[in-house]
């Protein structure tokens, strides 16, 4: 019995020392210590044994059986390290490493980026408001009559639970940024000029040159005297300074209510440079930004005496600029986040 039970634990010792990998092991565990191994049955066979032969057959049994498990044990810790150590493995440094992506600004920011460093030299505020506004804001207080066409060519986004009510409890999306000049009004003490870029909303179809939600950028001057030829030179100098050449503008006369006298500023469409493509509806000009000199009726509503201050508006469509500076021809493109479009700038 004794043999019978050494020999075991040499031949369980050989199998182990060409073991190579925890699965192997296991199956020679099982082939041995499992409950019908060899190693168990032999275990088992001692109950066989003459009574005086037990308590020495025994003893010795079970230090061989920890004997056996504690190289088990062993094995199992070893081919775990070397496991760990195979994963750790630097195989070649010399070989290029993962490419890193980097990201960048959208067209839209970049124009934003491009015209705040412009006004910023030109000694202008940049300003910030809310999305969420109101009628007050948007239609009230820029002298937009009740009932005027006007407010519904807007196509304002209004909000479902405030529908009913009237002023500034008829909550909306802002529609253009112009609401947020009478704030400013009302909190500084002119004279002023600022910058007020943003993101506004219309529901409207989208086509190529159409979107539901766009960005504008709007400049004011409010000043005692204030040329219009100064605000055109400005106008030219801005579009010189983001597309790095002149860039041919018309002023042609323009309603809005907001302002008297209005104009809407042209700029030759830099898509097809005046031939004419679906960007510029054929021809060849890109109405960029209206704009004039503040209503009094709005000098009014921001707190200041029209007799005293006068101003100049204006107020870019930025997706557009961005489209002409890019070559962009359709605007669709802008909130698409398309990776394959937005990777190009
Ligand atoms: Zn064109």
């Amino acid at each position: 019995m004794q043999d019978l039970l050494k020999n075991l634990k040499d031949e369980i010792e050989n199998k182990i020392k060409a073991v190579k990998d925890d699965v192997v092991l296991e199956n020679l565990r099982v082939e041995y210590l499992g409950r019908k191994g060899k190693f168990t049955e032999a275990l088992k066979s001692i109950k066989k044994l003459q009574a005086e032969e037990k308590p020495l057959i025994g003893k010795l049994a079970n230090e061989i059986k920890l004997e056996i498990e504690h190289i088990f044990n062993e094995t199992k810790n070893i081919l775990a390290g070397a496991g760990q150590e195979k994963n750790n493995k630097i195989y070649d440094t010399s070989l290029p490493g993962q490419p890193v992506t980097l990201s960048g600004l959208h067209p839209i920011t970049k124009i934003i980026y491009d015209l705040n460093d412009v006004f910023r030299s030109l000694n202008f505020e940049i300003y910030e408001g809310n999305e969420l506004s109101n009628e007050k804001e948007v239609f009230d207080d820029l002298n937009f009559p009740p009932g005027h066409p006007a407010r519904e060519s807007m196509d304002t986004y209004w909000l479902k639970q405030s529908e009913k009510n009237c002023g500034v409890d008829r909550l909306c999306l802002r529609p253009h940024l112009t609401g947020a000049s009478v704030q400013y009004m009302r909190t500084h003490q002119p004279p002023f000029q600022f910058v007020y870029p943003g993101r506004v909303f219309r529901l409207e179809a989208t086509d190529a040159g159409h979107e539901r939600c766009f960005y504008q950028y709007e400049a004011l001057i409010v000043n005692k005297d204030f040329a219009f030829s100064a605000g055109k030179i400005m106008i030219n100098t801005i579009l010189e300074r983001v597309f790095g050449h002149p860039i041919e503008t018309r002023m042609r006369a323009g309603f809005f209510p907001f302002v008297e006298p209005g104009f809407e500023i042209d700029m030759q469409c830099q898509v097809c440079h005046g031939h004419g493509c679906s960007v510029c509806k054929h021809n060849g000009w890109l109405e960029v930004m209206p704009g004039g000199a503040p209503h009094p009726n709005v000098l009014k509503a921001g707190g200041l005496d029209p007799k005293v201050w006068q101003g100049f508006y204006i107020n870019v469509g930025l997706d557009r600029l961005a489209m002409m500076k890019y070559g962009i021809d359709d605007v669709r493109l802008m909130h698409s986040g398309d990776l394959r479009f937005l990777k190009q700038f």
